[in-house]
């Protein structure tokens, strides 16, 4: 099964999306979590990366590309996957378009968790006060959710334009969103 997942930050994406790939048994990507580690370990990616990332920016389009390029190309998604925080804009879903085709790859569905705005800031605010950094967290947190609207809320529309778009309540406790998405997967 190859899945992208899809939602605002706090919609419990990345968590679902680890739960779900043990679940099924496919290779869990996330290009926030190959970032943090570029960053940690001081590559070229994690130098590049990192100023954006402490903003709660988008790295440049040509930067991450190139991870799921690599990825693809090594043979880590040949068993399936589940792609989370990639794609974050209409660029990255036209060059990961390309790359499927290129690689005779086929998604199967886009998972969109829906949370409202109120849960979202709710969430973020929990968050930024468990981190104990406060304000510095919480702007950009906040900064993160514009960024999510204006960059990445367009790419719902282009999957629901191919026909791959699921949308999946994601306001309830963290087993009862796994059990809808494992629903919509049926
Ligand atoms: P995440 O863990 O998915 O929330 O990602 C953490 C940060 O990494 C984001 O705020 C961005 O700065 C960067 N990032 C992760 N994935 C992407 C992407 N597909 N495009 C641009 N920036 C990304």
């Amino acid at each position: 099964m190859n899945l992208i997942f899809l939602g605002p930050p706090g919609s419990g994406k990345g968590t679902q999306a680890v739960r779900v790939a043990e679940k099924l048994g496919v290779k869990h990507l996330s290009t926030g979590d190959v970032l943090r580690e570029a960053v940690k370990n001081g590559t070229e990616l994690g130098k590049k990366a990192d100023s954006y990332m402490q903003k709660g920016e988008l790295v440049p389009d040509s930067l991450i590309v190139g991870i799921i390029e690599d990825k693809i190309a090594s043979g880590a998604l040949a068993q399936g996957f589940i792609l989370d925080g990639f794609p974050r804009t209409i660029p990255q879903a036209e060059s990961l378009k390309e790359m499927f085709q290129k690689n005779e790859i086929e998604l199967d569905k886009a998972v969109l968790l829906k949370v409202s705005d109120e849960t979202i800031i709710q969430r973020i605010k929990g968050r930024a006060e468990q981190e104990g950094r406060k304000d510095d967290t919480e702007d950009v947190a906040r900064n993160r959710l514009e960024v999510y609207r204006k960059q990445t809320e367009p790419i719902v529309d282009f999957y629901r334009k191919e026909s791959v778009l699921t949308e999946v309540e994601g306001e309830a406790t963290p087993d009862q969103v796994f059990a809808n998405i494992m629903e919509v997967l049926k």
